[in-house]
């Protein structure tokens, strides 16, 4: 029997996952909620409406350039500190 271990989940659904954990004063470890980037993996933060790495990650393509900030869209981790 195959079984989902990944799932989508929208920005601010995620967001609001952590503002709960932030409002409880949970204890996570470096603030990984366990949101990864889709494109490179690494942890990232959701901020509202988008998910932002926890650590610049400039060889990720969805790190936003200085040009055009693009936000990076889909599954990713969070922290609680911004
Ligand atoms: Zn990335």
């Amino acid at each position: 029997m195959t079984t989902i271990s990944e799932c989508l989940i929208k920005p601010d659904v995620a967001y609001a996952l952590r503002a709960l954990v932030h409002a409880l004063h949970l204890d996570i470890p470096e603030g990984n909620l366990g949101f990864r980037c889709p494109a490179c993996k690494e942890p990232v933060k959701p901020v509202k409406a988008h998910f932002e790495h926890l650590k610049a990650n400039p060889k990720c393509p969805l790190t936003p350039t200085k040009r055009a900030a693009a936000p990076v869209k889909g599954v990713g981790f969070a922290d609680l500190e911004e």
